[in-house]
């Protein structure tokens, strides 16, 4: 339960004064709903009203701070014209103006005879200083209550600065004293205030470069979220990693496959198996995630640990999202493991009758040691005799349910390999799994060429096609891939079959077609006629990006390049480059390019490396877009801008791992103060992973 200290903080920003039912939901919109957004609101700027010169000095088109004698009121004669009061100081004369102005309230305000401290626009009028609608007037004795520098907030149509104001001032008034939960020689060594104190002085900049990410204030609550993030995520982890699962030791099976390899394996493949080694042979359940980039031999990887599962006499099965993914990895799995006496079943949902049957026999009397397929490997009438490991390829093609389903299908709990080629950045993967279990393979295989990538024109299509000529004739092979246009897949496949139409009158059958309306059947068919021949040249829709190995294919072309994302263009680019041979990648774009598209085409042309342009990508388009935050589970943070506190990341997961392996319970005085912080960022469900204490 969230401690009572924090209620002030829950409350809606409709209890605070001046916040109506009116502005709430204006708040609502640009801070969120309760006291604690308010808090949390970061200023956006500042109005600098540190320029205080005399009137003769002062000058037009300058936010100013005048102090002035009132000399006397001239009340307007008509509507129309506006009320103006009269001051100067001893150099010179300012007129103060006010339109529809009441005046017993200006007498009042600005008493002739009398001193004032006015703030606002200079301006000049028929040749003379005025301010018009002072943003402040104050008497001497209250020129404390004028903020020289003064936040402001983002804000949204109906909402004044004034009223927002207001509204965090109110909410940071209140701000309860709550207890230190940072580690005393860490925030010692950075120089960081208490929390009440960092959020009252974010709200209160004595200059503009107080607001920079950077400040000791800004750095201590950006931490504070950070850590809340890395505490919730090891909490959890820690939990989990309590689940029992099948004790898997190194067995030879796999020392044996590697022998029958025709090449050696990379380092970080090496590095990948010894990890995965570890979870197996721990006696708890493997959750981990093997991020490689297309190519990088993920494949071999997952037969490997596979192996493992089996030399232990366990089963051990692969779910891919289609049915040419299936294929492929049984071409590269069925040969090492037939070698090693062991059978590899590959059911997909082409598989029906008899055929079908034999098969679910192989799999339920463990005949069938290795299991391929796809999703109808979660069908219900699949059953395993003894089911250890599961890896999935290319997860983001099937929900997290699925995945379960078929881990469900193991009776004494399972390990889980995921597979996935999309690069995410090291700084948003630690924010959404923390750094535990995952595994990368950063090098590519041995002999492989970089693709040369080169940035066209679309008006250089005539060109592209004369140099495809030349490749075809020497039967090369290559790949064309139409523009995406994301409204709809229709317009994606006439635009697909128009090039083909073209594409084929100069090739003839040497040109074959592959796009998502095509049934099974039929895409298999024309992958196959690409793969093994007569076709030289595939005309497709994005349907290729997934997976497909085509290791003599040296040419991808990729039309209307400016629309698609970096990711989907590096993966698509990673369909060429698999062979020895030297391989084209060419983009052609539609000018004019916009700076983002440029500096898109730009990166993939200067690197091949997956995971440096993932970190691009997440500079281009920001933390939030990339991936799209909801849909991926990545958080979205309030007070830690990853441009600006990333290198705070590691801190933050090292802190919480230590406070999870000396205080798992919490219970501690810094473990209940840190609970606190828990529910402060809103992470109530990790806090019942910590024991109730
Ligand atoms: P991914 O699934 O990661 O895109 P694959 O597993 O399909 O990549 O591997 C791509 C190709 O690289 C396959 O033909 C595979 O046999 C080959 N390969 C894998 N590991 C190595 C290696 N260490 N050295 C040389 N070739 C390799
Ligand atoms: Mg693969």
């Amino acid at each position: 339960m969230r401690p009572d200290i924090l209620f002030p903080l829950f409350r809606t920003a409709g209890s605070l004064k001046g916040v109506g039912p009116k502005i709430a939901p204006l708040i609502e919109k640009v801070a969120g709903g309760r006291v604690r957004d308010l808090a949390f609101l970061l200023p956006t700027g500042v109005v600098d009203r540190r320029y205080q010169p005399t009137i003769i000095d002062a000058e037009p088109g300058r936010l100013a701070t005048l102090r002035v004698r009132v000399v006397g009121h001239q009340p307007s004669q008509n509507r129309r014209q506006p009320y103006r009061v009269i001051a100067t100081d001893t150099t010179g004369e300012i007129a103060l103006v006010f339109f529809h102005a009441s005046r017993p309230y200006l007498e009042k305000l600005l008493p002739p005879g009398e001193e004032r401290l006015v703030s606002g626009m200079v301006e000049e009028y028929r040749g003379q200083l005025q301010i018009t609608h002072p943003d402040h007037v104050v008497s001497l004795d209250e020129a404390d209550g004028l903020p020289l520098v003064e936040p402001v907030y983002p804000l949204t149509a109906g909402l004044t600065v004034r009223t927002l104001r207001k509204a965090v001032d109110q909410a940071v008034a209140i701000l309860p004293d709550l207890p230190e939960w940072l580690n005393g020689p860490l925030q010692r060594q950075h120089g960081w205030p208490g929390w009440a104190d960092a959020v009252r002085s974010v709200h209160a900049p004595a200059e503009p470069e107080d607001l920079e990410p950077q400040t000791p204030a800004r750095r201590r609550l950006a931490y504070d979220e950070l850590l809340a993030n890395q505490l919730a995520l090891v909490l959890v982890r820690a939990k989990q990693r309590k689940r029992a699962g099948p004790m898997i030791p190194a067995g030879d099976l796999a020392e044996r496959a590697i022998g029958l390899l025709p090449y050696q394996l990379t380092g970080s493949q090496r590095q990948a198996l010894a990890e995965i080694g570890g979870d197996l042979a721990s006696g708890q359940r493997m959750q981990r995630l093997l991020q490689g980039d297309v190519g990088s031999g993920k494949t071999v990887v997952a037969l490997l640990a596979m192996l493992e599962a089996v030399a232990a006499g366990g089963q051990a099965a692969l779910m891919a999202p289609t049915e040419i993914l299936v294929r492929q990895h049984a071409e590269t799995i069925a040969p090492i493991a037939l070698k090693l006496g062991l059978k590899t079943v590959v059911l997909t949902g082409r598989d029906k009758g008899k055929t079908r049957e034999r098969l679910l026999e192989d799999i339920a009397d463990g005949l069938a040691p290795l299991v391929l397929g796809t999703h109808a490997l979660v069908q219900e009438s699949v059953h395993f005799r003894n089911l250890t490991l599961v890896v999935v390829d290319e997860q983001h093609r099937f929900g997290v349910d699925q995945r379960l389903h078929l881990t469900d299908k193991a009776q004494g709990g399972c390990h889980t390999l995921v597979m996935t080629a999309t690069p995410i950045p090291r700084t948003l993967m630690l924010t959404a799994y923390g750094d535990l279990d995952w595994s990368r393979l950063t090098e590519k295989p041995a002999g492989r060429q970089p693709v040369d990538t080169r940035v066209l024109p679309a008006s250089r299509l005539g060109d592209v096609v004369e140099g495809l000529e030349r490749r075809l004739a020497d039967g090369g092979k290559a790949y064309w891939v139409c523009p995406l246009v994301e409204e709809s897949e229709n317009v994606d496949v006439a635009a697909a079959e128009e090039r083909f139409a073209a594409l084929q009158s100069r090739f003839g059958e040497r040109v074959g077609l592959v796009h998502g309306r095509m049934r099974a059947a039929d895409k298999e068919a024309a992958m196959h006629a690409f793969a093994e021949g007569p076709v030289q040249l595939l005309v497709a829709t994005t349907v290729i990006e997934v997976g497909v190995n085509v290791p003599d294919a040296t040419v991808m072309v990729i039309e209307h390049a400016e629309r698609f994302g970096l990711a989907q263009l590096h993966q698509l680019r990673g369909r060429v480059g698999r062979g020895s041979q030297a391989s084209t990648c060419i983009l052609l774009y539609q000018p004019p390019l916009g700076a983002t598209a440029k500096a898109r085409l730009e990166t993939l042309r200067a690197t091949d490396d997956g995971f440096e342009i993932a970190e691009q990508d997440l500079k281009l388009r920001g933390a939030g877009e990339v991936l799209g935050t909801r849909q991926s589970g990545l958080p979205d943070f309030q007070l830690a801008d990853l441009d600006h506190h990333a290198d705070l990341l590691p801190i933050a997961r090292d802190d919480a791992r230590l406070i999870v392996e000396t205080d798992p319970d919490l219970a501690s005085e810094r473990g209940q103060a840190l609970r606190t912080l828990l529910y402060l960022f809103e992470q109530d469900a990790a806090v019942r992973y910590a024991k109730v204490g």
